[in-house]
């Protein structure tokens, strides 16, 4: 399954994890998000924002307790 980031935070979506906390769970793909959804960490951007990771590249400044 695919990772996106946010361009903005870095606040990252992994659609084997999903975002519990925002009601989508683990497994859930991105394409399933609706396209109004805003980056819950920063609001500033939706989710059209996001960009794609790839799952084996850390983000830039270290990997993020996984
Ligand atoms: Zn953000």
């Amino acid at each position: 399954m695919s990772v996106y980031t946010c361009p903005e935070c870095a606040f990252v979506y992994d659609e084997d994890q999903g975002v519990p906390r925002e009601g989508f769970p683990p497994g859930t793909p991105f394409s399933e998000v609706p396209d109004d959804w805003t980056c819950p960490d920063c609001g500033v951007r939706d989710k059209l924002d996001f960009v794609v990771a790839a799952p084996e590249a850390p983000a830039p400044g270290g990997p993020e307790g996984a």
